[in-house]
């Protein structure tokens, strides 16, 4: 089978959509939904699509990169970029489905289709790695399993491949039957059902029956009967089952499970005679995704040694992508997870977003890449890597090094990891960023640990994928053309620096706002290029903060007359940011001061007033709702005042977090999204919408039996009546877990139980009484994550999500995580 060629107009043909073509016969490789990732301009097709924005917005952007090939919907592009092929549908997505189905007919192609609440994109990469050795495989790129994503993974069929895994996850009624047609698996693997997520459903049946839809056609159906009970056996999808079960009667029938040190050993009955397999995890998630793809590879015919000598080489699925600090001030990007084209693209994506060091080296392993020779192969990464703008590559395999000549920058080939190790003291890494990614076999788990800090145990993990997705919460509540400013205040709430700011950079905010200028200072040291507010601007700082284009909030005449003495020497209007005082009586002109004020503002040209703004004391509590209109209405016409001597309109913004949540008339011109970002938000029932961006962690250093009588830690508070066990965490009040939680107030969580500290906090460590549960040296304590959440503990000792968040010490290393 041949490989389709598609040119521009043939897929005009496809979805049967009028085009605009200025050359019918360019040829489409590679489909574009985000304007940022561009691999090959000429030979994309660029899809408007729109989710928070409208997608039409990014065509000049994608433009700028290049692109010539679009499709849209709103016909008045057309003459805009007359240089460009237009093709013009009903509906962006549809017409993207509608190719990605096109697709996938011309391939007669053995596929497996994946769904299910939990464990779709491990068991899919388990599946991967299980079967690799008997198939050419495609398969979805890290967890691309939406009406989006999924298009997308069919796109990569080819030729070449003999078996493709796509998983496909649904959040409604309606949506399945589409990804089913795209997807058309004569396999089906159902993973399980779970109570949560039922939003989109109005009860659990009508979301297995929808999840269902996936497998209506497919040969073989492999699903556990726990997981089904809603639905008649006779009604159960496939024209064959298979079925998997450790609680009742099955295909395979699993009888025991008997964890061994860090492995689990599973025993079942298949076929009336007793088998076994060796899983190398333990934790109880990866032992229903073990027995998932156990009955997968039974269900395809392989004998029960093939499994079990298969399933005990699986490797743990990271998806994420690690950003920490590195040895000489490097910043590194850890995937050695896994190295092919698609996931290669993504992490040079991620790499491109950090802008704190101008220096940016690749460490990569040869790939594997089913069906494409090593040439077309290393010619493709060296453009990519081109494109994508990377110094320095430093390639370990003898496959790389065969084609040195192609990276036209610093290159540097070691034969294996070994050698690359043998010579790594006498290589240069300082002040740059650092991607470490490798295929499996090639262990870069070994070269990311030489190239990282030592992490002692006690760490915040920050997810930005959740950070992103809060962002877009609050975009989708704001009016069109509303700016927003990002707080990131106070290491963005104890989050982090310029890791935050690269990542809301990237994003698109439009300003952001720290509380002095030495923050603003290292945001811009590390590349941040968007405006800064400066919140409380010293006097002594203002040559740093005019030296690196900062704008300060002007909040009293005192403050303006000395900003203006210092722009002295400068002959243009500086941005400032005028704040007044609505009630909060912190900061801020008076009512009584606007005159002044106006009058000093129209007769200085050395400023120019950027925004003024309010701050409001109670947005998110109904009991103040009278005090919050009246500070709205006191803002604006206080700010009118202002204007009318001004003569210009300057930005207008009061609304913080919750304003933004619950008074829509406060967003005016610019809103000031501070603790939601973070995942808080007062005005939301129990945070709803919201994601979990930071987990604390910490590690047990000792465990202890005490008799009945014995005490526990400084003043010997800590009473045990009856005797019993303790644990000793890393973590004390310099790491920023406040003393009030000691003598039981606070409550860790390992190995899912929450249990009570005991006697008083120390300066770095913590006891908790364990007594009673199994709990080791080396096991981690989980001080807040989403489900023992902050909430609680800012309950606990009578405080607000805020303060844990920002006391938390820069001793406690942070570690980013991007998917
Ligand atoms: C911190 C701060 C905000 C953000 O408040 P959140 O409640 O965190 O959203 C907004 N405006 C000003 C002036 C602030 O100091």
């Amino acid at each position: 089978m041949l490989n389709p060629i598609y040119t521009i107009s043939r897929i005009a043909e496809i979805l049967n959509a009028d085009a605009k073509l200025v050359d019918e016969q360019v040829i489409i490789q590679y489909l574009v939904i985000d304007s940022r990732s561009v691999l090959v301009p000429e030979n994309s097709l660029f899809f408007a699509l729109s989710s928070h924005r409208d997608g039409h917005e990014f065509i000049k952007d994608a433009y700028g990169k290049e692109i010539r090939n679009f499709v849209i919907t709103e016909e008045k592009y057309v003459d805009e970029y007359p240089d460009c092929n237009f093709i013009i549908v009903d509906a962006v997505l549809s017409a993207l489905q509608k190719l990605a189905i096109e697709h996938r007919n011309h391939f007669d192609l053995k596929t497996i289709g994946i769904t299910g609440s939990n464990g779709k994109t491990i068991v899919k990469e388990w599946l991967y790695q299980l079967l690799a050795a008997d198939y050419n495989i495609v398969r979805s790129p890290k967890s691309y399993n939406s009406q989006i994503g999924v298009p997308l993974s069919v796109w990569q069929i080819d030729a070449d491949h003999t078996l493709a895994i796509f998983e496909a996850g649904i959040s409604g009624v309606n949506e399945m039957e589409t990804l089913a047609e795209i997807i058309q698996p004569q396999i089906g693997v159902f993973t399980n059902i779970g109570e949560a997520h039922a939003e989109g459903f109005s009860s659990k049946r009508e979301k297995l029956t929808e999840k269902l839809k996936l497998f209506k056609d497919s040969d073989l159906f492999i699903y556990s009967p726990d997981y089904v009970s809603e639905i008649n056996f006779k009604d159960l999808p496939g024209k064959r089952q298979f079925s998997w079960s450790s609680k009742q009667g099955a295909d395979l029938r699993i009888i025991a499970v008997e964890p061994i040190e860090g492995n689990c050993y599973l025993r079942a009955i298949y076929k009336d005679k007793e088998i076994e397999c060796m899983l190398p995890f333990k934790d109880k998630a990866s032992i229903e995704n073990g027995m998932i793809c156990w009955a997968t590879l039974l269900a395809l015919g392989y004998s029960a040694e093939q499994a079990d000598l298969r399933l005990e080489k699986l490797s743990p699925v990271s998806m994420r992508l690690e950003l920490k600090n590195g040895i000489n001030q490097c910043s590194i990007i850890d995937d050695s997870y896994s190295a092919d084209i698609s996931s290669l693209a993504i992490a040079l994506d991620f790499l491109n977003q950090q802008n704190q060091h101008p220096k940016k080296t690749v460490i990569l392993s040869e790939l594997f890449e089913t069906g494409q020779d090593d040439l077309d192969l290393y010619t493709e990464i060296a453009d990519l890597l081109g494109q994508k703008k990377v110094n320095r590559l430093i390639g370990i395999g003898s496959h790389i090094a065969r084609y040195a000549q192609l990276f036209k920058f610093e290159a540097q080939f070691f034969e294996d990891t070994n050698a690359f190790i043998e010579a790594f003291p006498g290589l240069q890494f300082s002040h740059e960023t650092i991607l470490v990614k490798g295929a499996r076999r090639f262990e870069f788990g070994r070269i990311s640990k030489l190239l990282t800090q030592k992490i002692h145990d006690t760490v915040l993990e920050i997810d930005l994928n959740a950070m992103v997705g809060n962002l877009q919460f609050y975009r989708s509540k704001i009016k069109p053309g509303v700016k927003i400013m990002a707080m990131v205040k106070a290491f963005s709430y104890g989050s982090g620096s310029f890791e935050i700011a690269n990542l809301l950079q990237f994003h698109k905010v439009d300003y952001l706002a720290v509380a002095y200028a030495d923050e603003g200072i290292a945001l811009r040291k590390a590349g941040i290029t968007l405006p800064i507010m400066v919140m409380s601007p010293e006097e002594s700082a203002f040559e740093a903060i005019i030296k690196h284009n900062l704008e300060p909030e002007i909040y009293s005449l005192e403050i303006l007359n000395g900003f203006v003495n210092a722009l002295s020497d400068y002959d243009f209007s500086y941005p400032v940011h005028i704040k007044i005082d609505s009630g909060m009586h912190r900061l801020g002109f008076d009512g009584n001061e606007i005159d002044k004020l106006s009058t000093f503002l129209k007769d200085s040209q050395r400023v120019k007033v950027q925004s003024i703004f309010s701050h409001l004391v109670a947005s998110g509590e109904a009991e103040h709702d009278g005090f919050t209109q009246h500070q709205i209405e006191k803002f604006k016409l206080m700010a009118s005042q202002l204007i009318d001597v001004l003569g210009y309109k300057p930005i207008l913004h009061i609304a913080n977090t919750s304003g933004i949540s619950r008074w829509p008339e406060g967003q005016m011109d610019m809103v000031r999204l501070g603790i939601g970002l973070y995942g808080f938000d007062s005005a939301l029932l129990n945070n709803r919408g919201l994601q979990t961006t930071m987990v604390l962690k910490t590690t047990v250093t000792q465990v202890k039996t005490l008799d009945a009588g014995e005490t526990v830690g400084y003043s010997r508070n800590g009473v045990m009546p009856k005797g019993g066990k303790i644990a000793t965490v890393k973590i004390g009040y310099a790491d920023g877990y406040n003393r009030a939680f000691g003598n039981g107030v606070g409550k860790m969580l390992i190995n899912g139980h929450l249990v009570p500290t005991i006697g008083s906090i120390c300066m770095d460590m913590t006891m908790l009484d364990i007594t009673g549960i199994d709990v080791k040296p080396g096991d981690e304590a989980i001080v807040f994550n989403q489900e023992h959440n902050i909430m609680e503990l800012a309950k606990e000792i009578n405080t607000i999500p805020y303060e844990i968040l920002t006391n938390i010490s820069q001793r406690v290393k942070r570690v980013y995580f991007y998917e």
